[in-house]
């Protein structure tokens, strides 16, 4: 049996978007720097706003642990 891996998720709907994707990290970094890529890409959001200390930290605060 393997051994569970925590995980750090972010969803994206818990930023007010009308969208269902999920970014998922190893650890809080991982899953901040996968949801700063995904509001770039996805919904053409300013890369310069998201990566502030500030911003990272609102981000991170809606991050959960599951285990999979
Ligand atoms: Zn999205």
């Amino acid at each position: 049996m393997k051994p569970l891996v925590k995980m750090h998720v972010i969803a994206c709907r818990d930023f007010g978007l009308d969208c269902n994707a999920i970014m998922k990290g190893r650890n809080l970094d991982e899953a901040v720097d996968a949801a700063i890529k995904h509001g770039v890409s996805m919904h053409g959001q300013n890369v310069k706003e998201l990566q502030t200390p500030e911003k990272r930290a609102e981000i991170a605060s809606k991050a959960k642990q599951i285990e999979m």
